[in-house]
């Protein structure tokens, strides 16, 4: 079957999975000169079988409320491939988690995982529970609940999970607390983990600095120095904070942050210590980025993104599909140079033909925030090796792996007229390494 017809089938076999439709689209569309060159992936019905997981865990999780009220919600685990690696890829606790969200983001993880070089294979969890406006001990139940469904499918050398939205430290922690006491083992299960106990330096910082690391590189081919630059950040978590740690080390300006009500915009930039005013904020006392807004009189903008706003480089950081045609459309007219995805999927298919068609810098968050897995996968090593590296030792070997990725993205993108098309060099280089990897190990 030619890819095309692979998509089609799949649409109609999956009906209503449309972010799951729009993750496989984007990869066809960039992979069928390539499939054609490789007439082994016919032979062996690669696409097809890299598309469909290999297995989705699907689980009710029961758990009780402070007030005694008994609640459910769902649970899930989709294990999309281990061709190369044991399942690898974090959970997600939001109120909008569905099947369709986890297999997007179970299929781009895969890519991801591939890209970093590490061996690591892709997955994706989460649950329909929302850790917002819980007390810490009903969050702490709810994990507990969720590592009951899941634990008999996932450990260090199965499947090592890892954060997400509505994932941090704090909920890593109980998940593997539980997992433990369920096995007995103290051994790699998850990552992202405390420090105290087997969890990596520069972890938490990885993926923000890895997309900065990423979007470096970007702006070296074309002799564009960050410094000064006024950068659109979207979501005010984990990606978005430490990409604009890195963004200020390096003398960019940061100018905005959003959270899931609107966003925040300040002319004069976020500096180190606002900076350290929204890590409180969101960290430690849970808020809003409203609250940015009134502690500093700056622009706040009501369920809204900030896209609309004046920038040079946009990051979006906070979910998928916050950026569509319509914003693209205003970001490439206030004159934006560069897209550097901290989200999985944050533009939506329309979005980025409009930022490649008028020659955008654009890199799809499938390398671009390959840091976060990067160093879980260097956080398995040390796990392993009984071993604990230093800061800058780890964020040594980020960097050294951003910028494998980019040069592979290179290899794989350049069009006839010298663009890079990063979507198409991800895709490529991603799909070649997991390609061999499964017909070297035979049909099943
Ligand atoms: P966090 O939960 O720490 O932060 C998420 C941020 O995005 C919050 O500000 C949240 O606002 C906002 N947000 C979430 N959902 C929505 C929504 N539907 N509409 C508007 N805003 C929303 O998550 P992370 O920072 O870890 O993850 C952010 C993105 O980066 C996700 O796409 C994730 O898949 C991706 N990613 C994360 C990695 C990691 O290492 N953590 C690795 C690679 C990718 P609110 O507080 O109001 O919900």
């Amino acid at each position: 079957m030619k890819p095309r017809d692979i998509l089609d089938n799949i649409k109609r076999r999956f009906p209503n999975e449309l972010e799951y439709h729009q993750a496989v689209e984007e990869v066809v569309n960039t992979l069928e000169d390539e499939y054609e060159l490789h007439p082994e992936f016919a032979k062996y019905n690669i696409l097809e079988r890299l598309i469909v997981p290999d297995k989705i865990l699907s689980f009710r999780v029961t758990w009780t409320d402070d007030n005694g009220n008994v609640k459910t919600n769902m649970g899930y685990r989709v294990q999309h491939s281990n061709a190369i690696g044991p399942y690898k890829g974090g959970i997600r606790f939001h109120s909008s988690v569905n099947l369709s969200i986890l297999k997007f983001l179970a299929f781009e993880q895969t890519f991801k995982n591939a890209l970093t070089t590490l061996p690591m294979g892709g997955a994706k969890g989460g649950s329909d529970f929302s850790p917002r406006g819980k007390s810490e001990a009903e969050v702490m139940r709810f994990c507990q609940a969720f590592t009951e469904g899941l634990w008999k499918n996932i450990g260090a050398d199965t499947d090592i999970p890892a954060g997400d939205i509505g994932v941090g430290g704090r909920e890593v922690g109980y998940m593997y607390g539980k997992h433990k006491k369920l096995t007995g083992d103290f051994t790699g299960s998850f990552t992202g983990k405390g420090r105290e106990f087997g969890g990596s330096l520069i972890r938490p910082e990885a993926t923000g600095y890895g997309n900065v690391y990423f979007l470096l590189e970007m702006l070296k081919l074309k002799n564009i120095d960050i410094k000064g630059k006024r950068c659109l950040v979207s979501g005010s978590g984990n990606v978005a904070q430490y990409t604009c740690e890195k963004l200020i080390e390096l003398g960019a300006i940061p100018v905005s942050l959003s959270d899931s009500d609107g966003y925040i915009y300040d002319p004069e930039g976020i500096t180190k210590e606002k900076l350290q005013f929204v890590m409180d904020l969101k960290n430690l006392y849970r808020g809003r980025i409203r609250e940015y807004a009134e502690e500093y009189g700056c622009k706040y903008v009501e369920g809204a993104r900030p896209w609309s706003e004046k920038g040079d480089i946009a990051l979006p950081s906070a979910t998928q599909n916050e950026i569509d045609a319509d914003s693209a459309t205003e970001l490439v007219n206030n004159g934006i140079i560069a897209v550097s995805e901290g989200a999985n999927m944050p533009s939506t298919n329309e979005a980025i033909a409009i930022f490649q068609k008028n020659k955008i810098l654009f890199a799809p968050g499938k390398a671009a925030n390959a840091g976060g897995v990067s160093v879980s996968g260097l956080e398995m090593t040390q796990n392993s090796a009984r071993l604990s590296w230093s800061a800058e030792e780890v964020d040594q070997k980020l960097k050294m792996i951003m910028n494998n990725i980019h040069e592979s993205c290179v290899k794989y993108g350049t069009e006839a007229d010298g663009y890079i098309n990063y979507v198409k060099g991800a895709n490529i280089s991603g799909f070649i390494k997991i390609a061999r990897a499964m017909i070297s190990q035979g049909v099943f």
